[in-house]
């Protein structure tokens, strides 16, 4: 992951391995109470997140108006991986 910046190598290399402070992950190290989002749609996941959340649709939307694939989000350019933690930003979660 060239060029990017240390917290953004973070959020990136969290969202591919699905160890982060989602619930999902949590839930299996029985810190959390219950692996799903509070959307109730399902678990929350690193994918959840990023392709199915309705909370987070309109943040979506605004940051990749033609949509894009998990691939793309994740192992994508650097451009790609810089929509995707500016859009983990923008959404305030902490993972
Ligand atoms: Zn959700």
């Amino acid at each position: 992951m060239p060029h990017l910046q240390r917290q953004q190598k973070t959020t990136i290399f969290r969202l591919r391995t699905g160890h982060c402070r989602l619930r999902a992950h949590l839930y299996r190290l029985g810190v959390s109470h219950t692996p799903d989002c509070s959307c109730e749609t399902g678990p929350q996941t690193p994918e959840h997140i990023l392709q199915s959340c309705p909370l987070y649709q309109d943040a979506r939307t605004q940051h990749w108006p033609h949509g894009a694939t998990l691939a793309e989000k994740l192992w994508g350019t650097k451009q790609d991986l810089d929509t995707t933690t500016n859009f983990i930003t923008h959404i305030r979660l902490e993972i």
